[in-house]
């Protein structure tokens, strides 16, 4: 969705992990948010926080935004004859959206089988959100052992005119603290370091000498996590060598 996004970085790389996947189709939807704004996110107005997560309801909260999307998720799903709507939604390691909720993401279904012709007609849609009760950490495990490319996706709220992540919004702290709880990295000399999801135990069992050295990620690194995901071509290979 094109809703005038600050971050419409965002847009790009859905582009990017539809054709990753294989997607049958992908279409980008032009809606004006910023003529309603109200948030950081649709008006230049109003900052993006960048002096870490505070309790409450953030100033990066769309008014109403996953309720308009996920209606009009639903018209083109009723057009198409589909009878499920996927949602990235996340409760636990987020900002405190309400409608990032699972009692959201439920009561929306329970309108949309009231709302529509489809549903009337006997044909139900469910709503269903696979990442909605996973911490960050384990949705970036989960989408490493998929094959997932994070590089492909962006969380920051304000990355720069080259898409490069602030490092300090909600959505970067969150983002970081769930790579740092996921994973490790292997540097394996030469300036290149790989990516290995999992139990930092479990280096035990690496042959020896075969790694210069093994560490957890700084903060800084975090950051630069992408670009360095983008050169850890092996590390599937590595994933399934050691840690199966
Ligand atoms: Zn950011």
């Amino acid at each position: 969705m094109d809703y005038g996004q600050r971050h419409a970085v965002e847009i790009e790389a859905a582009v990017r992990v539809a054709h990753a996947l294989g997607a049958a189709g992908h279409r980008i939807q032009k809606l004006d948010l910023t003529q309603i704004g109200g948030s950081a996110l649709t008006a230049r107005s109003i900052a993006v926080p960048v002096s870490g997560i505070k309790s409450g309801i953030p100033v990066t909260y769309v008014p109403a935004r996953n309720t308009i999307l996920l209606s009009l998720a639903l018209g083109w799903a009723e057009v198409l004859g589909a009878r499920h709507i996927f949602v990235g939604a996340n409760a636990v390691d987020y900002s405190g959206y309400p409608d990032c909720r699972p009692e959201y993401l439920r009561a929306f279904e329970q309108m949309a089988n009231l709302a529509t012709k489809a549903a009337v007609e006997g044909r139900r849609i469910e709503v269903r959100g696979p990442l909605v009760d996973l911490s960050k950490a384990a949705i970036v495990r989960l989408a490493l052992e998929l094959g997932v490319d994070p590089a492909m996706t962006v969380s920051c709220y304000q990355p720069d005119a080259e898409g490069r992540a602030c490092g300090v919004c909600d959505a970067c702290r969150i983002r970081k603290a769930g790579f740092e709880a996921a994973g490790t990295v292997v540097d394996v000399g030469q300036g290149v370091t790989h990516l290995v999801p999992g139990d930092r135990a479990a280096y035990a069992s690496l042959p020896a000498g075969a790694y210069s050295s093994v560490r957890t990620l700084s903060a800084a690194e975090v950051v630069r996590l992408p670009e360095h995901v983008s050169e850890a071509v092996n590390y599937r290979m590595l994933d399934r060598q050691f840690w199966s």
